[in-house]
């Protein structure tokens, strides 16, 4: 029988209701939720990156910012920008969009954001936090591919789990949130010998690297749950193997994951597909990250003892 699919559009809906009834109660209080967009230059793709953002927070009731700025910026006045943004009560959370031009220190910049806002949760605050199972501000992708996960109420304790690619905002947090669960973590990466060895004891499997299929069926433990977590655009291949022609002439392309989609959906348990998995709850979680740091300002501000944060992991047994 072939894979159930892990779909992220039901679960970003229900999560979206959630962040609409957040906002709405923040703005009762007087409080309007707001993301701010930091933009250098004008790329086509980060500008229509940002306007999807824009497009996800009216859909959930929250202001949107948008502060474009000259492709010759110097990183001490992006930095400036983002201080005025950290100081300005109105802004909940803050996105510098990536890629900066290469002279720009983009860690250097991101790090100027005030951890309080991190929108994407890729701040070495927030990323330390996850240590300490504290997922507030968590890195986005990483914690959408373990919400798809924890939908599923198994129950993770013992269960091997193997992450290939160990990026900063996948690859490692996405181990750690699968160690609060007790599962036996182990993190693939570009000098890992044998690939397969590992991914075929994964109970768990969560790929995120940007190969298209980069993993193949016989790579997969069957009954494996897949989180195909990369986003890779190929050629679309015409039956005799020659590149498929657009009405313009233009060779056609889709967009596919890291792992080989048809035959590992015979084999595995569950698994995300490309797209439709893990994507549409990406955008999702940033915006949770900035409705609840929304509700924890309120909170501050009125010098109330805060709730201890909402966002601990279960540690199940
Ligand atoms: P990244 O920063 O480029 O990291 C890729 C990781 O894969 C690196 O740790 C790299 O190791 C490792 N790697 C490279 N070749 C490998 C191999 N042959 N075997 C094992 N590991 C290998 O990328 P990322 O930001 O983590 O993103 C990963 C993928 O997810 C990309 O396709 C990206 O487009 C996608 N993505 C999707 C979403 C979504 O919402 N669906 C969001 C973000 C990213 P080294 O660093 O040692 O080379």
């Amino acid at each position: 029988m072939p894979a159930e699919l892990l779909l992220g559009g039901p679960l970003a809906q229900t999560l979206r209701e959630e962040i609409s009834r957040t906002c709405a109660d923040l703005a009762r209080q007087g409080r309007q939720v707001c993301l701010a967009t930091v933009l250098v230059g004008a790329k086509p793709e980060s500008v229509m990156y940002a306007r999807s953002q824009e497009l996800a927070c009216k859909e959930v009731g929250m202001e949107f910012k948008l502060r474009s700025l000259p492709e010759a910026i110097t990183q001490a006045a992006l930095v400036n920008e983002i201080q005025a943004l950290n100081a300005d009560p109105s802004v909940n959370g803050i996105i510098l969009q990536l890629p900066l031009p290469a002279r720009i220190d983009a860690q250097a910049v991101q790090r100027a954001i005030d951890p309080r806002k991190d929108a994407e949760g890729v701040h070495p605050v927030n990323l330390g936090l996850l240590v300490y199972g504290v997922t507030q501000c968590a890195p986005c992708t990483a914690i959408a591919s373990y919400h798809l996960l924890k939908s599923l109420n198994l129950d993770l304790y013992g269960k091997e789990a193997v992450v290939v690619g160990h990026s900063q905002i996948v690859g490692k947090p996405m181990g750690l949130l699968l160690l609060h669960d007790f599962c036996t973590v182990t993190t693939c990466h570009v000098a890992t010998q044998d690939l397969a060895a590992h991914t075929r004891r994964a109970d768990i499997l969560v790929v995120a690297v940007g190969k298209a299929r980069l993993v193949k069926a016989e790579m997969v433990k069957p009954g494996a749950i897949v989180i195909d977590v990369g986003v890779n655009r190929v050629p679309v291949l015409k039956r005799n193997g020659k590149p498929a022609l657009d009405a313009e002439g233009q060779p056609r392309s889709k967009t596919v994951g890291d792992v080989d989609y048809a035959p590992i959906r015979e084999i595995a348990s569950w698994i995300t597909p490309v797209p439709g998995g893990v994507g549409p709850l990406t955008t999702t979680m940033l915006l949770r990250n900035v409705a609840q740091a929304a509700r924890i300002r309120l909170q501050e501000d009125r010098r109330e003892h805060p709730e201890p944060p909402t966002a601990w992991l279960p540690f199940e047994r």
